[in-house]
């Protein structure tokens, strides 16, 4: 029998390790530049619609299961991820090239991130129970009216490659899909397909521990685009959760609308995070924030989609300050190992592009040859004015890796008409005091309008796991700006609402009976509660 530990390169279909019949290919270590055993063995067509049938196939008793039963089934994935030990950490340190404890930190993220859906499961609010009692006296008579959300079908979850786990096999995605009731057909990110095996091996445990059907969760491996486009085509999938490139998102997205019956996808794709450096703020306290700045934007090597890609600022000497004290924090970060090779490419591409424009002055850029031959990324900070900017769409694209730009604004005003020209984004943070107050009541209702969560006085890395947290945003920050990927609203992306008129007490869901049998969270004609 294969240990839970032992790497075999194979795709988890049906509950059970598949050799891929679709060409081999190896996982590699951005550290020693050099593959890792074993081959993996890339799904084929005809195991990819396998995959998919049986989650469909398994969709109805899943989402049946009570849903005490699948807080537990999220639980037993978490302790299993667990069990899986150093295992999992030292290989997902090889595959991707991050710190151990950045590994250990992201796990314990992604088994909280599970706990967190299993107390959500048993509050039992995120059904959204409605109730309008029948009023046959009134003219016309009001019919007896029952709401309550219900899973939306199989879910196709494409991995991220810069979370090996919180954002990968069992990330949020998983997680909120799962919650909700619907299968995963998870398509592993070809970066670390060892982390993934060892995750999907956990997870295919915690379905036979909790007696599922095993088409609830399948692991397909493989590169190339042909697998994705394959899944998102398949009638059997209902919905789409992606993280990764604006291209690889918006061609998901072109399939998924093409389809018969087009779905809904959920990718969150790209995001430069502006910071908007408010002049009393930055006047008062400019080289604390700049030293902030330095230590947000290296953060991971960059590697975040909420790295802080825009800094917006009043010109003059506190501003050239900021720039000064920035660069000169930067200078001290070396250059480090980014993700894969084509993250390393794609990075140094995009910083000898802004390096190249004319409008642009370079405060510093330490992606020297020895650093780019490495396959690593160095900080890079680069300065222009507002008009230039607003002049060129190329210099609004995300780079992604450590690297941003400074605008330089006339006044306020400016720093309004730069963000109304901006694309949607995930995140912009105010640095500000009292004094900047007006600034900020000029800013907030474009920002609302761009933007997916507003921080003051902090930075955008570092996203909280809650109730409240929304990591979304318009487009290109995601396809669908109504929704968050992280935190437990992230469950509301695989959720629809089903109306039951005038059924029987016999007949309806237990959430929506007469007496609350389920004691939950409940709106009874209008008002909230649980009588
Ligand atoms: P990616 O290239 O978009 O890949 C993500 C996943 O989608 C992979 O499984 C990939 O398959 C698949 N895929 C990509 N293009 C596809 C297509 N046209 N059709 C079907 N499937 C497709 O993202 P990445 O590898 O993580 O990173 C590349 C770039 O994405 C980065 O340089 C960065 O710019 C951006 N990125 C952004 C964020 C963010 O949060 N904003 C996060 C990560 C990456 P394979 O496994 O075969 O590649």
């Amino acid at each position: 029998m294969t240990s839970v530990t032992t790497i075999t390169g194979q795709a988890l279909i049906n509950g059970n390790a598949v050799q891929g019949n679709g060409g081999s290919f190896q996982a590699f270590d951005p550290s020693l530049r050099q593959h890792i055993e074993p081959s993996f063995h890339m799904v084929d067509l005809e195991q990819i619609n396998e995959a998919c049938a049986l989650a469909g196939a398994a969709f109805d008793t899943f989402r049946a299961l009570a849903d005490a039963k699948r807080a537990d089934f999220l639980e037993t994935i978490a302790a299993e991820i667990m069990a899986l030990g150093d295992a999992l950490i030292e290989r997902a340190m090889a595959e991707s090239g991050l710190p151990r404890v950045r590994l250990e930190g992201e796990r314990g993220r992604t088994c909280n991130q599970l706990k967190l859906f299993a107390d959500l499961l048993r509050e039992g609010s995120w059904r959204d129970a409605r109730i309008d009692t029948a009023l046959p006296q009134r003219t016309p008579p009001r019919p007896d009216l029952r709401m309550r959300m219900i899973p939306v079908g199989p879910v196709a979850v494409f991995a991220a490659s810069n979370f090996p786990l919180a954002f990968s096999v069992a990330g949020g995605d998983t997680a909120s899909a799962l919650a909700a009731g619907c299968p995963v057909v998870l398509k592993a990110h070809s970066a670390h397909p060892g982390t993934s095996e060892l995750v999907a091996r956990a997870i295919v445990k915690a379905v036979e521990q909790c007696g599922l059907p095993a088409g609830v969760f399948a692991l397909l491996t493989g590169t190339g685009n042909g697998i994705g486009q394959t899944l998102v085509a398949h009638p059997a999938i209902q919905a789409v959760g992606f993280t990764g490139s604006r291209s690889g998102g918006t061609a998901l997205m072109a399939v998924a609308a093409a389809r018969p019956q087009p779905i809904p996808v959920y990718a969150e794709m790209s995001s430069i995070n502006p910071v908007y450096l408010l002049p009393q703020a930055l006047a008062a306290r400019g080289d604390d924030i700049a030293q902030g700045f330095a230590g947000s934007l290296t953060m991971g090597v960059g590697q975040f989609c909420t790295n802080p890609g825009l800094v917006l600022g009043i010109d003059g000497p506190a501003f050239d300050r900021f720039a000064a004290v920035a660069a000169e924090a930067l200078a001290d970060v070396q250059g480090a190992t980014m993700l894969t090779p084509g993250i390393a490419g794609s990075f140094q591409r995009g910083v000898a592009s802004l390096a190249g424009q004319s409008c642009v002055t370079t405060l510093i850029n330490s992606n020297d040859a020895q650093v780019q031959e490495a396959g690593k990324g160095a900080p890079a900070l680069f300065k222009t004015q507002a008009a230039e900017f607003l002049a060129r769409h190329a210099l609004h694209e995300e780079v992604f890796g450590p690297a941003s730009m400074l605008i330089a604004c006339k006044d306020v005003a400016e720093m309004v008409a730069v963000t109304e020209r901006l694309e949607g984004q995930l995140t912009a943070t105010l640095q500000l005091d009292e004094g900047d107050f007006g600034a900020a009541e000029q800013l907030l209702p474009v920002l609302e309008r761009k933007v997916g969560r507003i921080l003051a006085n902090g930075f955008p890395t570092g996203v909280e796991v809650s109730t409240a947290m929304v990591h979304g945003g318009p487009f290109p920050a995601t396809a669908d700006g109504r929704s968050t990927s992280v935190g437990t609203g992230a469950i509301n992306r695989f959720l629809r609402p089903v109306c039951y008129q005038n059924l029987a007490q016999a007949l309806l869901p237990e959430s929506l009976r007469d007496g609350n049998p389920s004691g939950i969270w409940r709106r009874v004609d209008g008002a909230l509660g649980k009588a």
